[in-house]
């Protein structure tokens, strides 16, 4: 079964024209030309005359004649029909260019409105005159407390041509979405002559957007008049408000109890306030305002935030939690994350939030960063444990390793690593790449090198410069920040240093 659209008389010839002239003269008019020596001859798709000119004065009676000097795609003023638009030279012109803009046209229609959606087509073509075409191709018709009716006229295979369908989403205005200057104006005088409309405050958004949410929520202007912005947005998107259309009264329509209005209103129609209300007369209980401002403050946090701030806040009353709130937000830059932070920290260390000084501590600041910092500390600590655990080996060689690589000579002594955390350190200590990632330990452990520190035999605990050694082969050496600025004393004492361990290693073998 299908819905008849309604009959519409065909658009004015004035609105035709309106919507012709709104094309880009440069697109939709052409001269097309053709040179011979001097001789120009050019066709002017506007008017359709055929014109003579010449492209050059040599003469007085050159100036008695029409001049035309065309540039391919430049601009061209047609000496006829005064039309702007474009040169095109005949070789390198198409046979046919086409153009189109998509205009909207709203007509009142008794008590209803209809917008109505037109394309205007423009088709060029050599030596032929334009050929203009306007199709409609939809309608949005709009009544009083109804959703918009909406029609596509489209291609039927079946029959041929086109058809009215309409569209069964039916929601509201989408895919009509037209340029704010091609709307006619005269569908601004007719949107103003209509009863439902008398109140309607039209902001520069869509107006089939706007004027559809308007008829289907006739309380728009109430909602407007009692200053309930939040709830206004909603309602133009028609989304979110959960309306009853068949209610008798505002409150019911808004499906919340008619002594809630002015709370709600104080909220300036706020949803989530809305969706609370609405729940209230939907399970017949009360909750108090306490409640219902803890309810809303909670849903308005991540969802991964509720949890914990509804588990923290539960232990007071909401009044109190925003007492507590309002004296600590000036000593933090959020105090929601602050707070959330410093809770999850509590409840993962396993405090009772029923202790007021863990629940809102004095000074929320320094014991979230207290807090924060012991983490750190024991993340620190479990990552040594890891370290040393991981490459034990490092440890269990140390006394073999150091029985081949001891040495000291005057101002330095030299000697392997005891263990991992020291390479770590010593990494850290000098800023150099030794003690990250896991490519030294792993040569250290399987005997590929070896990493030696260099000391002052004066300050033999404290780290100056690191080596990598494979044998007797020093691979690499750095003191601080992967410099050498101590080479000229180092490096001809770690010279001596590789004779030696050469010595050692011929008497071992020997
Ligand atoms: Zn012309």
């Amino acid at each position: 079964m299908s819905e008849q659209i309604r009959k519409l008389k065909d658009i004015s010839k004035t609105v035709k024209e309106w919507a012709y002239s709104k094309i880009n003269n440069q697109r939709k008019n052409i001269m097309i030309y053709k040179r011979k020596g001097r001789r120009v001859t050019a066709f002017c798709t506007a008017c359709g005359e055929h014109i003579e000119g010449i492209n050059r004065i040599d003469s007085y009676e050159d100036t008695l004649r029409t001049v035309m000097m065309p540039i391919h795609n430049t601009s061209s003023t047609c000496p006829i029909c005064k039309a702007e638009g474009l040169w095109k030279a005949e070789g390198r012109c198409r046979d046919s260019y086409k153009t189109w803009i998509e205009y909207l046209v709203g007509q009142r229609l008794g008590d209803d409105f209809v917008f109505r959606t037109f394309s205007c087509e423009v088709t060029v073509r050599k030596n032929v005159i334009n050929e203009i075409e306007h199709n409609e191709t939809g309608r949005v018709y709009l009544s009083k407390g109804k959703k918009a009716e909406k029609w596509y006229h489209v291609w039927s295979y079946f029959e041929q041509g086109l058809v009215w369908s309409k569209s069964v989403g039916g929601a509201y205005y989408g895919g009509i979405n037209i340029r704010w200057d091609y709307i006619y104006p005269g569908t601004f005088k007719a949107l103003a002559k209509t009863p439902m409309f008398k109140y309607a405050q039209p902001t520069n958004r869509n107006p089939v957007y706007y004027y559809s949410a308007f008829a289907r929520y006739p309380d728009m202007e109430m909602v407007q008049k009692l200053g309930m912005s939040k709830l206004q947005s909603a309602l133009l998107c028609q989304y979110g408000a959960n309306i009853n259309p068949k209610g008798k009264t505002i409150w019911d329509r808004l499906r919340i109890n008619k002594d809630r209005m002015k709370d709600l209103k104080e909220h300036q129609g706020d949803l989530e306030y809305l969706h609370i209300y609405q729940q209230e007369r939907r399970e017949g209980h009360r909750l108090s305002n306490d409640e219902i401002d803890r309810e809303v403050y909670i849903k308005r946090l991540s969802p991964r935030d509720r949890n914990i701030m509804r588990t923290a806040i539960q232990h007071a009353s909401f009044e109190r939690f925003k007492n507590y709130k309002e004296k600590q937000k000036k000593n933090v830059y959020n105090f929601d994350v602050t707070y959330i932070d410093y809770i999850r920290m509590r409840l993962d260390a396993g405090y009772d939030l029923n202790d007021d000084v863990i629940l809102f501590p004095k000074d929320l600041k320094r014991r979230h960063d207290e807090l924060v910092e012991q983490a750190r500390l024991a993340a620190e600590k479990e990552k040594r444990q890891q370290l040393a655990i991981q490459w034990a080996k490092i440890e269990q060689k140390y006394p073999k390793l150091y029985k081949k690589f001891y040495y000291a000579n005057g101002d330095f002594l030299i000697r392997p690593a005891k263990n991992a955390l020291e390479i770590a350190d010593e990494g850290r200590e000098l800023h150099h790449c030794v003690g990250t990632g896991s490519h030294y330990y792993e040569k250290h452990c399987k005997g590929e090198s070896f990493i030696l520190f260099l000391r002052r035999a004066e300050a033999p605990e404290i780290p100056f410069a690191t080596i990598e050694i494979s044998g007797n082969r020093i691979l690499q050496w750095y003191e601080a920040y992967d410099e050498k600025p101590d080479e000229e004393i180092l490096q001809p004492w770690l010279d001596k240093y590789t004779k030696q361990l050469a010595t050692r290693s011929k008497k071992k073998s020997a």
